[in-house]
């Protein structure tokens, strides 16, 4: 067996490795920030839904008041024609405009009502909230029942929360980014000699890391497979002592003596 391809796998694996180990420097601050990133976008999303209605609200109330006072000045007019009418049918005929406009108010004052109505409605459920959240009784809060004023207090919480990991985490990558440069150039550098030399290896190593598995070169640790504990049958142990490799029958990742980590090393 030509041990020298997969002492190169292993060096790869050696600079993967490196670089594994300053991305986990960054604590798992891109996660987190992702999360709060959601949590802003919702925040922000129910604030806006609920200003829209505010919004909407107030523009409909606008124009029935508006259209209440049209019919009132309306009334006016044919209350004062119907003093200057001349006979029994241009009254009635008046009458039946005025109570027509007079239909109209009714119809925009029931509106109105149910504008106030939702919004009493609205007000009593945050009320509620606020009740809850004063009791610590955060898992009965529905949505709706954030006080407006929490909310917009979440909003700047976790607006403030973000940018902080966000700085934490640029710190970090601004510290590590010459390591992480030459690392990587390194990597690129290793994989096209193993793509000229061993490139079956290179697939079977490319394929085991598209999962979740990051290292698959492990070390022969106490006679097993220490990617996942499971014992490497003893016939094979004198290759692996020798330098060779043997693929882990349970879970496939290529298993090395730590020698040739060490050697990967220098
Ligand atoms: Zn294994």
């Amino acid at each position: 067996m030509d041990h020298t391809k997969i002492n190169l796998l292993v060096r790869l694996q050696h600079l993967d490795n490196q670089i594994e180990n300053i991305i986990s420097l960054q604590k798992g601050l891109p996660e987190e920030i992702t999360a709060l990133e959601e949590d802003l976008a919702f925040t922000g999303k129910q604030i806006d839904a609920r200003r829209k209605v505010a919004d909407e609200h107030l523009k409909i109330r606008q124009r029935l008041n508006e259209t209440i006072n049209e019919c009132r000045s309306k009334i006016r007019i044919f209350k004062e024609k119907q003093t200057l009418a001349r006979n029994n049918k241009e009254y009635d005929a008046l009458s039946k405009q005025i109570e027509y406009e007079e239909k109209e108010i009714s119809q925009a004052e029931i509106q109105l009502q149910d504008i106030a109505h939702a919004e009493q409605r609205t007000i009593e459920t945050q009320q509620k909230g606020r009740q809850l959240i004063e009791e610590n009784r955060y898992d009965e809060i529905t949505e709706e029942m954030m006080p407006d004023d929490v909310l917009q207090q979440q909003l700047e919480d976790l607006g403030r929360q973000v940018a902080h990991k966000k700085e934490e985490l640029e710190s970090i990558v601004v510290e590590t980014a010459d390591e992480v440069n030459s690392l990587n150039t390194k990597i690129e550098e290793q994989r096209e000699i193993i793509q000229k030399e061993a490139k079956r290896l290179l697939d079977k190593y490319d394929h085991l890391r598209s999962g979740v598995i990051q290292n698959a070169v492990v070390k022969l640790n106490r006679n097993a497979c220490s990617g996942c504990n499971t014992r490497v049958p003893t016939n094979r142990h004198t290759m692996i002592v020798q330098g060779g490799f043997y693929l882990c029958e349970s879970c496939g990742r290529i298993v090395v003596h730590e020698r040739l980590f060490d050697e990967a090393e220098n």
